[in-house]
């Protein structure tokens, strides 16, 4: 059974969209596998912030790294006032209300920011909801010019490992067991000029989830076969599917 992750059209490509979250996990420096948190796709809109912690996790702050014990403790602050413990939250992850400006061209159903960040349009979730597909979402504030755009909200896609090992493997991806992070061994090899079939686990693909960002590789995000259908049905616009591998 192929494996589908969701990407934009040409046409949705076209509109230029530019935005991210009100607020940023803190950045992280791990005294075990000696990096610095690379910046995952990774944004969590129905997040909030603890009121505390807002200035020190706003987005234009500069950031200085802080310890892998450090951020646990924030991360577990954030988590708990959500009733989230359950959650892969990596530093540097966008946090809170999405905040975006429309800058060009007309929304789609589906409406993409940086490629990996989805959008979708109100009417487009309901008619998902009619099918029994109910999605992640949060807050968006979206303006053109000096208005407001109220017909779309921000997607939640959560993070899970699926990634088989033998394609961790294949991929030079490896995880440091201290920060918990997946790091590139080698720049040479890339999801995209991966050539063997990658794997994906089935079993890790839980629940009534239908989208599901890679942890390993967060700019990849996973659909289920029933959202697949769903949208295909319902000719949804702004979004295609890219068979990315197989399911074990
Ligand atoms: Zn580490």
């Amino acid at each position: 059974m192929q494996v589908k992750a969701i990407t934009f059209t040409k046409d949705a490509k076209k509109v230029e969209l530019d935005g991210c979250c009100r607020f940023w996990m803190p950045l992280v420096f791990c005294e075990r596998c000696k990096r610095r948190s690379g910046e995952p796709a990774a944004n969590f809109p129905a997040l909030s912030v603890p009121q505390h912690l807002e200035k020190c996790l706003e987005a234009n702050e500069k950031r200085k790294p802080i310890t892998v014990d450090e951020y646990r403790i924030i991360r577990d602050q954030v988590l708990s006032a959500n009733g989230r413990n359950d959650l892969i939250l990596p530093p540097l992850s966008g946090v809170g209300v999405f905040e975006a400006k429309l800058l060009v061209g007309r929304l789609y159903d589906f409406a993409w920011i940086n490629s990996w960040t989805p959008l979708i349009s109100k009417e487009a979730l309901r008619r998902l909801a009619d099918k029994n597909i109910n999605l992640k979402i949060g807050g968006l504030q979206l303006t053109c010019g000096a208005g407001n755009i109220g017909t779309h909200v921000a997607l939640q896609c959560e993070l899970a490992a699926l990634l088989a090992e033998e394609t961790i493997e294949g991929l030079a991806l490896e995880k440091c067991d201290l920060c918990q992070e997946y790091h590139r061994k080698s720049m040479r090899v890339n999801m995209m000029n991966y050539e063997a079939t990658k794997y994906f686990k089935r079993a890790n693909f839980k629940g009534d989830v239908h989208l599901v960002r890679l942890h390993e590789w967060s700019t990849f995000i996973i659909a289920s076969e029933q959202f697949v259908e769903a949208v295909q049905d319902l000719g949804l616009t702004g979004i295609q599917f890219d068979d990315v591998g197989e399911w074990v």
